[in-house]
């Protein structure tokens, strides 16, 4: 049997098609037919040569398949079964460095992946853009049989990483009830998904930013919980960031997150949010240079920045159950995902590069 995947060869050039030999699942390993693997703006990184990695290689860490083969023994310390629908969580904290031992094993300082192995050698398929996967059952976790697998990969690592903000925000003891205001910039996957994440909370008001000429965009926001959608190219930027400072009777907005990748974003937020306002900043994940900022605003203010970046398993088990608790979100989770034959991987990702569609993904 053979198997087709994509096959990375480097910065600014396209994906080939090639076919592998499948083999047998190592030990400790789960063998995963594709559903749906989406392209994540790390991949895009790869692309523009902004985040690096060494080719040739399979790219991709949002891997959701159906299990077909595993020991059943191994799989069952897992919670795993074949025929069960999983997710491939990418990261494989080392569970020694300080990090890990205080509860931080996202940002774990020798963190490995799940994708790191080489096409060359069996099993030859750890990444995303594949139609077999070969994951350690550690880092499989069982999509609840109540979900479509297809909702689930739309958001299969932006859902994650949204929620691991949030978990830090909690434990900064910060309170997220009916009268907070919050304001999400950007509204690519990650803001979207933050978009649904804040109205599940039962946020009293909540903005969006975004910008350019994309009305999808800002009608999708608002039927997704957005009360408002504010864009800086159509109503520039201080007249947003003077609205949002009105807020609170002119004491600015509770709670930012930034999710649009820009660095000018960040000086904005600040002007906004209120004393002690909470700035959650997960969207800032490659250099894309500086911005000026005033750092009196977060002494006097005594703002409370929150930087995330990686999630971990426990991220990904509470994106489960988010879904799990919004079913009604689902179908219009799945008309938030533009899905591509894998084949046509160069097509997906420019489209992607465009911005023209909320999460492109790969499928068989
Ligand atoms: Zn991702
Ligand atoms: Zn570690």
């Amino acid at each position: 049997m053979k198997a087709k995947a994509a096959v990375f060869n480097g910065a600014g050039k396209p994906f080939d098609i090639r076919e592998f030999e499948v083999v047998k699942a190592p030990s400790g390993y789960g063998k995963s037919e594709l559903i749906a693997s989406g392209v994540c703006g790390t991949d895009l990184h790869f692309m523009r040569g902004t985040l690096y990695v060494a080719p040739p290689t399979v790219i991709g860490h949002e891997f959701v398949g159906k299990l077909t083969e595993c020991d059943e023994n191994e799989a069952a310390e897992y919670g795993l079964k074949p025929g069960d629908n999983v997710i491939a969580d990418i990261a494989v904290p080392c569970g020694k460095c300080l990090l890990c031992r205080t509860g931080d094993d996202a940002n774990c300082v020798n963190m490995g992946l799940t994708n790191g192995g080489s096409i060359d050698e069996p099993p030859y398929l750890y990444g995303g853009y594949t139609e077999i996967n070969f994951t350690p059952l550690t880092n499989l976790i069982k999509i609840p049989d109540e979900l479509d697998p297809k909702a689930v990969a739309v958001f299969a690592c932006p859902g994650p990483t949204v929620i691991h903000a949030f978990r830090l925000a909690e434990r900064a003891n910060v309170t997220i009830n009916g009268d907070t205001t919050a304001v999400v910039q950007g509204l690519g996957p990650v803001g979207c998904f933050a978009v649904m994440y804040l109205r599940s909370l039962g946020v009293k008001k909540l903005y969006a930013i975004t910008a350019g000429d994309n009305k999808k965009r800002e009608e999708l926001a608002k039927e997704i919980g957005a009360d408002e959608v504010l864009n800086i190219t159509r109503d520039g930027k201080d007249a947003i960031t003077e609205k949002l400072q009105n807020e609170n009777d002119g004491l600015g907005v509770d709670l930012c997150f930034e999710a649009s990748g820009a660095p000018s974003a960040v000086p904005q937020g600040m002007n906004f949010l209120r004393n002690r306002g909470v700035y959650l900043i997960p969207g800032q994940y490659s250099n894309s240079g500086g911005a000026e900022i005033q750092p009196q605003l977060i002494t006097f203010k005594a703002l409370q920045m929150i930087g995330s970046s990686q999630y971990s398993v426990p991220d990904v088990k509470a994106y489960l159950s988010f879904l799990c608790g919004h079913k009604q979100l689902q179908k219009t989770i799945i008309e938030m995902g533009s899905f591509y034959h894998l084949s046509d991987v160069n097509k997906a990702f420019d489209d992607a590069k465009s911005g023209k569609n909320v999460k492109t993904l790969l499928i068989k």
